[in-house]
């Protein structure tokens, strides 16, 4: 019991103490060096070539969740971040939106990573000519960083919560913005390199940038309580904490300088114009669906396989279910994206009242609202089909052989033989996930490891953020 609850202090210290890190960017000598130079020619904003045309930003949204598919950060939070997103960067243009899904990965190295295996899941899951952004458990101790060899932003789903500046912060990396202190991440600058009040030196001195002021604060810092320094002149001063470039607490931050602006529209014309090789989107209006089933206050539900439907909405891209156990939803039992109108829950628990509810996104638009919410309880008895009739297969997916003997090899092909990635979801006939994992669909067929340990009935349900398979299979 004792080692125990020693590993459990060990852990909560090292979680605590993860996120004490707020960034983790380190700019690569290219990014400063063209920041420099544009610098140089913008000494002010009075040469501005600024239009008001929006720049659309196709951001690539990988979620990582650890091995079983535990962690993910919540697709509620996720939605209105990207719409917060879009107002931090208004005065810049730039628009956001989610470039063809979600990417989920499972993968626990990835999900509390080091920098190492942070290189890794960027090698490998990056998508070419957008912003890759990871939602993980813990990026590398910090609460976010933009790797510059990576090409990509990792941000802690304990960062990212909604009113969060860290998103914007990294994205401003990205786009070539250093800290307002740079140089003290590392120490104290040499005098001549720390930054004056007087502006004198703010060319050449920290950020470069001279319309934000000086700061000397790599660290957390509130904006009720900021710290006093003194410039090489002897002048005092406090930082100022409204810029996302900051180390202040986010909810100081509210802004980038207008030098800081028209550097991250320069570079996205500049050494980032890949992105804007797209098509513009066309931000669409949706409506609120309507829940179909189940009715209001409908009884015994089966927790392990609750069936939700709901109706299509013109516009439509994709849709959110939540399925909560509070009626202001802050106990997530559910939280599913989808381009279908139903959605199959298995994870519930017995004999509780939930509420539920779906939000449609359109294309470039997250920020709707929820529909409200209807209320349901499960009952006691769980789904125990006695034949794979009793699942209501789409017929269009197909198993082979089946039954198949334990820890044996199955056969999964679905009509249309739709190569590529496909979400693989397992569980067994009490509703508990045995697997959930990426896998790839070549020549119209996949091939799946059936578990070793326990014969049964199964349900395999397979989506690619299109369509959606599910089916039965006997182990024997
Ligand atoms: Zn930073």
């Amino acid at each position: 019991m004792k080692k125990v609850l020693t590993i459990l202090l060990v852990l909560t210290q090292t979680l605590a103490w993860s996120q004490d890190n707020y960034c983790g960017t380190e700019m690569s000598e290219d990014q400063m060096t063209w920041l420099r130079n544009w610098q140089l020619e913008n000494l002010s904003i009075a040469g501005s070539t600024r239009e008001d045309d929006i720049i659309y930003v196709p951001l690539k949204v990988h979620v990582v969740g650890n091995d079983e598919g535990g962690g993910y950060i919540s697709l509620n939070i996720l939605m209105q971040d990207i719409c917060d997103l879009n107002d931090q960067f208004a005065p810049t243009g730039f628009y956001f939106y989610i470039y063809e899904g979600i990417n989920y990965i499972n993968n626990s190295d990835y999900y509390n990573h080091d920098w190492l295996n942070g290189a890794y899941m960027m090698s490998e899951n990056n998508v070419a000519n957008v912003v890759n952004m990871y939602f993980v458990g813990d990026p590398a101790g910090n609460c976010g960083y933009f790797s510059p060899s990576g090409n990509a932003m990792a941000v802690a789903n304990a960062c990212a919560g909604i009113g969060n500046s860290t998103i914007a912060h990294e994205l401003g990396h990205f786009f070539s913005l250093p800290h307002t202190f740079y140089g003290w991440e590392w120490g104290t600058p040499s005098l001549s390199e720390q930054e004056q009040v007087d502006g004198d030196n703010c060319v050449f001195a920290a950020d470069g940038f001279c319309d934000t002021p000086p700061d000397y604060a790599p660290y957390r810092w509130n904006c009720s309580g900021p710290p006093t320094f003194t410039d090489p002149d002897g002048v005092e001063f406090q930082p100022d904490g409204t810029y996302y470039m900051s180390y202040s607490n986010d909810e100081c931050t509210d802004k980038f300088s207008p030098l800081q602006q028209e550097a991250m529209i320069a570079n996205i014309n500049g050494p980032r114009d890949e992105l804007l090789a797209y098509d513009p989107i066309v931000i669409t209006d949706v409506d609120t669906t309507t829940l179909l089933f189940p009715e209001d206050l409908q009884e015994n539900l089966f927790s392990n396989y609750a069936e939700l439907s709901w109706a299509s909405v013109e516009n439509a891209e994709a849709y959110i279910v939540l399925v909560s156990l509070t009626v202001n939803f802050t106990a997530i039992a559910a939280s599913i994206y989808t381009t279908d109108t139903s959605a199959i829950i298995t994870n519930l628990l017995p004999e509780k009242t939930y509420r539920w509810k779906v939000k449609v996104v359109g294309e470039g638009n997250t920020c709707e609202g929820y529909n409200t919410y209807r209320t349901f309880s499960t009952g006691a008895e769980t789904f125990s089909p006695t034949s794979i009739e009793d699942i209501d297969g789409t017929a269009a997916m197909q198993l082979y052989p089946n039954p198949v003997a334990l820890g044996g090899m199955v056969n999964v092909t679905v009509d249309g033989q739709m190569d590529g990635q496909w979400q693989v979801r397992m569980m067994d006939i009490t509703g508990r996930q045995v697997m959930n994992s990426t896998e790839t669909m070549a020549q119209g067929r996949l091939q799946l490891e059936m578990p070793a340990t326990q014969a049964g009935m199964y349900i395999i349900q397979l989506s690619n953020g299109d369509k959606f398979f599910q089916s039965a299979i006997q182990v024997n």
